[in-house]
């Protein structure tokens, strides 16, 4: 039984790292990906940085050069994104461009709509994703946002919320209904919308943490041509689950290196506050200990299945469990600084803040891309084979 990784992609392990080491930017590095972004917009660095990772064949290595990759293996995107997680490293800091709308239009769009894949992966063009609305969550077929046919135009009417990015978007990938008569899943169609047209009204939504990057999205008679709509009309369906899909295997990384930071700056807090020696926290300790190295060990024997052409469903799990794990993990913080976590001042209480913001932003990942319940809802279902609830 092999381990550990070949000669080949230790390789390509030290040509990145080497790339990371020389060109990583320091407002990059050690990146709290439990913490949002604010409402200060995408900041300079980060979109220099997916720039530079672009033209550097570093964006998404599964891809050909000239989308921003160098058609490395699944494993050896599995190790640029072990690489990335372990120096706390995000890639970009808004992911629905490069990692949504790209794969999705490589996939289903027409060569026009092909030709803006480049700008999306490069971050030069900043993507939302239109598809919660406040009837539209979780059953996301219930969407009634209309897009109503007017000559080569379509006129949309409706508003979406949640929609991560709008403010500072200039495209969005929206979905919308174009025959109400039809199916629930039928019906819907997927639009691309310049969010510069006339009719659109972006109203931000402030988080749990005090900071706005969602808002709530209006349409009121937004024309859009025909030529916007990303494969066929009424077919929108088959786009909702567009994704990096050499990557699938590796997206757990991000989430169980997150863990794995997090613990070791819990043990420094315990440490620093003396709480090391309460049993109660030293037991809850060497709990999350045992499930993220659990974890970590689970998302490995799901890629073995993967990188082999089978079905991982480990990693329907890993979703649930790292989301979850966090939240739990954030709490315990909170609770190991004691009173001074609700301090966010750091000139109060040194870095104590930290713990209540992460833990209020920790919600966001146990809600975002399908909350908790429909995971499990996925996986008694798919994978157990239980019976609808
Ligand atoms: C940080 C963040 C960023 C987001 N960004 C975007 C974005 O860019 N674009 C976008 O379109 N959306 C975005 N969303 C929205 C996200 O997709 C939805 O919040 C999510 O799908 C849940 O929908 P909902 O909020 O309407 O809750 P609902 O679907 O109304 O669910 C409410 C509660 O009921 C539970 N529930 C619902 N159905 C079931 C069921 N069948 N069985 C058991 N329990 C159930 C849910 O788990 C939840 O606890 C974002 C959300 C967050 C938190």
């Amino acid at each position: 039984m092999e381990l550990g990784w070949g000669p080949d992609e230790e390789a390509f392990r030290a040509e990145l790292a080497a790339f990371l080491d020389a060109n990583a930017p320091p407002e990059a590095l050690g990146h709290d990906f439990a913490q949002d972004e604010g409402d200060g917009g995408i900041p300079q660095w980060a979109r220099d940085w997916q720039a530079r990772l672009f033209d550097s064949g570093w964006l998404v290595p599964g891809y050909p050069p000239e989308l921003g990759g160098r058609d490395a293996t699944p494993a050896q995107s599995l190790i640029y994104m072990e690489e990335l997680a372990m120096r706390g490293l995000p890639r970009a800091l808004h992911f629905p461009g490069y990692a949504i709308v790209a794969p999705s239009l490589l996939e289903f769009g027409s060569d026009e709509q092909q030709a803006l894949v480049p700008a999306a992966l490069r971050g030069d063009t900043v993507w939302c994703i239109g598809m919660s609305e406040p009837g539209a969550g979780s059953d996301l077929a219930s969407l009634s946002t209309r897009a109503v046919l007017d000559g080569d135009t379509f006129i949309v009417n409706g508003q979406k919320v949640w929609t991560s990015y709008a403010m500072w978007a200039q495209m969005c990938f929206c979905y919308v209904r174009t025959d109400p008569n039809a199916a629930k899943h039928k019906g819907i169609s997927v639009l691309i919308i310049d969010m510069d047209t006339d009719g659109i009204d972006i109203r931000p939504l402030r988080h749990l943490s005090g900071n706005a990057e969602f808002a709530e999205v209006f349409f009121e008679d937004v024309e859009v041509p025909v030529t916007n709509v990303v494969g066929d009309v009424n077919d929108g369906w088959r786009i909702t689950m567009g994704s990096l899909a050499h990557e699938r295997g590796g997206l757990w990384v991000q989430g169980v290196s997150g863990l794995e930071h997090a613990l070791g700056d819990l043990v420094k807090l315990a440490k620093a506050t003396g709480r090391d020696t309460d049993p109660v926290v030293r037991r809850k300790l060497a709990e999350a200990y045992v499930t993220v190295h659990s974890l970590r060990a689970l998302g490995y024997k799901g890629f073995s299945s993967f990188a082999q052409g089978s079905s991982a469903p480990e990693h329907s799990y890993l979703k649930l469990a790292t989301s979850e794990q966090g939240k739990a993990l954030y709490e315990l913080g909170v609770e190991i600084a004691g009173g001074p976590a609700i301090v966010t001042d750091n000139d109060w209480a040194p870095g104590s803040g930290r713990w209540m913001r992460s833990f209020f932003t920790s919600f966001a990942s146990t809600i975002a891309g399908g909350s908790s319940e429909i995971q499990r809802n996925i996986i008694a279902e798919r994978i157990l084979g239980l019976p609808r609830g």
